[in-house]
């Protein structure tokens, strides 16, 4: 089976192609036999489209598109023809898996998406206006040029849509309850899979474990997975609630936007383009938003980004025993995507006050690996995985449930 994997975003499509008939272990994510990308900032007028295959051709061009479904057309014309052919018809395609940002409280699972499901998506665009717009174009694009084929939705909404209400809930007035404004968390994809996978990996049953994940990338948000489902999380109404990130806030006091509106007369864009784009480890270092340069930048005795990075482990560590409380305890603690990956820093810094829970990691030389790893000592009463997200596998596995026939 040839699976189709869609990431549309308002500024880049990235995509791969899971071919199941090559794939062997099931618990391990398969490598794509392609990948593609398009990069819609390149230059003005212009995509940069990028692709290559398993046997490692590769291309790289700037084409000279502005339009999405045109661009997304090229980008598949690379899997039937070209140094990165992979297929002999696009038709090989068996489904699309398109991963899209919100599904509201309609959606706590994938589904086959229809015209009810574009509908949702459609009237969801005011609570992700600036993904929902991208990825219903991506599906509509994929129907024009791929034709009738199976297409599947997973929500990155979708594994907290279960949370308790007093999760959930946002204590302002209750009409916020009927209108929609509540805590909808994302990263969902991620935090499923590597749920599953950290159940895997000390080989007990998920629904039989507390387990806390951190996906700590250029976004950031934790979810506790208690019974196998998510009870709690940072992220909320927006992506842009909870822990402190690359650019993104997290959490403030709202009483500061108040002022910030009252005092300087902010606008709603102003007050975005602050909290979305300028504020995190960028907006405290005064430097950058990517973690590798901030902590270059402290390890040099630059303040500011000293100051960043004690803020980004204060708020961590502050958030994480906020869901350890929703939890009750902790069995697993798993970290993932692009910082938790790979910062043995933020592990170690991450974990120091934990102790109490019996938590203790590997007295060794803690060190980024390719394959995932449990840098917990062996005597610790809570394991500590560092797991690779792999949300692209975990959309073509649910295209696989999906498109299984009932029995
Ligand atoms: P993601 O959004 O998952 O791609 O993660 C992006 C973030 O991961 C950026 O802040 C990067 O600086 C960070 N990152 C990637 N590699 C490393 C590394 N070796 N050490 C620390 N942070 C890293």
């Amino acid at each position: 089976m040839k699976i189709l994997v869609l990431n549309a975003g308002s500024s880049s499509h990235k995509s791969c192609l899971f071919d199941l008939t090559q794939s062997s272990a099931a618990s391990l994510a398969p490598e794509p036999v392609w990948r593609a990308a398009l990069d819609w900032t390149h230059a003005a007028g212009q995509v940069e489209l990028t692709a290559q295959n398993q046997a490692g051709e590769s291309i790289k061009e700037a084409l000279p598109m502005t339009d999405k479904a045109e661009g997304l057309a090229a980008m598949l014309n690379t899997l039937v023809q070209g140094p990165t052919q992979v297929l002999g018809d696009l038709s090989e395609i068996a489904v699309v898996g398109h991963r899209v940002v919100h599904g509201g409280r309609d959606y706590m699972d994938s589904v086959r998406i229809d015209g009810q499901v574009k509908a949702a998506i459609r009237r969801l665009i005011p609570l992700a206006p600036a993904h929902n717009p991208a990825n219903l174009q991506g599906i509509e694009a994929m129907e024009q040029i791929l034709g009738n084929l199976p297409q599947v939705a997973v929500f990155d909404t979708a594994f907290h849509a279960r949370m308790p209400e007093a999760a959930s809930t946002y204590p302002g007035p209750y009409h916020w309850v009927e209108q929609g404004i509540r805590r909808y968390g994302f990263h969902g994809i991620s935090h499923q899979y590597v749920a599953q996978r950290a159940a895997h990996l000390v080989g007990q049953d998920l629904a039989q474990l507390k387990i806390l994940t951190c996906h700590l990338g250029n976004g950031c948000s934790l979810a506790a997975v208690k019974d196998g489902m998510g009870v709690d999380t940072t992220m909320g109404f927006t992506p842009l609630d909870g822990l402190m990130m690359g650019s993104r806030s997290g959490s403030v006091d709202p009483g500061i936007l108040i002022h910030l509106i009252r005092q300087e007369g902010y606008s709603a864009d102003q007050l975005d383009e602050l909290l979305n784009k300028q504020s995190g480890l960028k907006g405290i270092s005064g430097l950058s938003n990517d973690m590798r340069l901030v902590v270059e930048a402290m390890e040099q005795g630059h303040p500011q980004a000293k100051l960043a990075i004690d803020l980004f482990i204060h708020r961590l560590r502050r958030e994480m025993g906020g869901l350890i409380a929703s939890l009750g305890g902790l069995d697993v603690l798993v970290f993932t995507a692009g910082i938790g990956e790979n910062s043995p820093l933020v592990w170690r810094r991450a974990c120091a006050g934990f102790e109490f829970l019996g938590l203790q990691l590997n007295a060794e030389d803690l060190k980024r690996a390719k394959e995932d790893q449990d840098i917990a000592a062996p005597n610790s009463a809570v394991r500590v995985l560092v797991i690779h997200t792999q949300e692209e596998w975990a959309i073509a596995q649910a295209c696989v449930t999906l498109l299984q026939p009932v029995a």
